[in-house]
């Protein structure tokens, strides 16, 4: 039997490992795959043309955030994650909605021109004067020198995410950043790199603090030969399955040519059917076998996580 073809045992006839939602945190929104880059790397392949998951609904957030209440989960944040999020017309209202119901919001971004644009900015001052460090963006800088972000992400981007995020410092509004460990630094490297990076532009984002700066193992689809993770790996790894994301969140997307959205297991696989889990929060309940590359590789292996 072929590696990651049989949803409960492994090749070697083992059973393979599964986490259970068992603490739901943070609902994630996938507000559609458009963005206006496209990186070379880029996990969920999202592009300008990229519509595969087409833009999310106000009218569907209030039917999930209706159901969070019902089934009494303890979520405490809605994350926005594209494409990029500035694009889609309702983040902005999604985001109120949530943040009025006493969510925490966070936005992931590359702060680039849909973020800037006016109606944009006059909207994040408002949620920022209302809501404060409630709200709170997450700016994609992969790499700490302009060459090394400008190589994955286009020419001139870095200095346009730089605008954005100066822009988002003047206001006060609670940001992170998210790096890329594409280049394998060392991690102390990398955030020595951005420390300075930080210095130089007035950004006051603490470069050793994790929750701040967020480094991201490589999501490179390439070179996948890793183990199939067991029932028994938990012990031998040392690993706990309630620090994997799929057993404190869950991601709605809404594909194209489908009515209503889908609750996937976690932000990473949005487009496996295995790791779809049907189109409420209640059916999204159920255990998810660990059956792709990813599991092992970025969430067991290599502590990979959204929040
Ligand atoms: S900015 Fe983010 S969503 Fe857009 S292509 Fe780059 S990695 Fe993907
Ligand atoms: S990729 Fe990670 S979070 Fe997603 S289903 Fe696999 S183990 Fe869970």
């Amino acid at each position: 039997m072929e590696k990651f073809t049989n949803k409960y045992l492994t090749a070697n006839k083992e059973r393979r490992a599964s986490v259970l939602l068992n603490n739901p945190k943070t609902l994630w929104i996938n507000t559609g795959t458009l963005c206006n880059i496209t990186c070379n790397n880029c996990y969920i392949f999202s592009s300008p043309k990229n519509d595969d998951l087409i833009y999310f609904q106000d009218k569907f957030l209030i039917k999930y955030l209706k159901e969070i209440k019902s089934l009494n989960w303890p979520i405490e944040e809605i994350g926005f994650t594209g494409g990029e999020p500035f694009l889609n017309k309702e983040v902005l209202i999604m985001s109120e909605r949530a943040l009025k119901e006493n969510y925490r919001v966070l936005i992931l971004t590359n702060a680039m021109q849909p973020m800037q644009r006016s109606g944009i900015k006059k909207g994040l001052i408002q949620l920022h004067k209302m809501y404060g460090d409630n709200l709170k963006l997450r700016v994609s800088i992969d790499h700490y020198k302009m060459e090394k972000h400008d190589e994955v992400r286009g020419r001139g981007s870095f200095s346009k995410t730089i605008e954005g995020m100066k822009w988002l410092m003047e206001q006060g509004i609670k940001t992170s950043v998210a790096g890329r460990n594409i280049w394998n630094i060392e991690e102390d490297v990398s955030r020595k790199g951005y420390e300075k990076l930080f210095s130089d532009y007035n950004i006051k984002i603490d470069a050793f603090d994790k929750s701040e700066t967020i480094l991201f193992p490589e999501m490179n689809e390439q070179n996948i030969e890793v183990p199939e993770i067991t029932t028994k790996c938990w012990s031998i790894l040392g690993k706990d399955p309630s620090s994997i994301m799929c057993s404190n969140s869950r991601m709605v997307i809404h594909r194209k040519d489908e009515k209503k959205p889908k609750v996937v297991a976690c932000t990473l696989l949005p487009y496996e059917k295995e790791f779809e889990l049907g189109d409420n929060l209640k059916a999204s309940e159920n255990r998810v076998y660990l059956n792709h590359p990813h599991c092992a590789k970025f969430c067991v292996l290599g502590g990979a996580s959204c929040s």
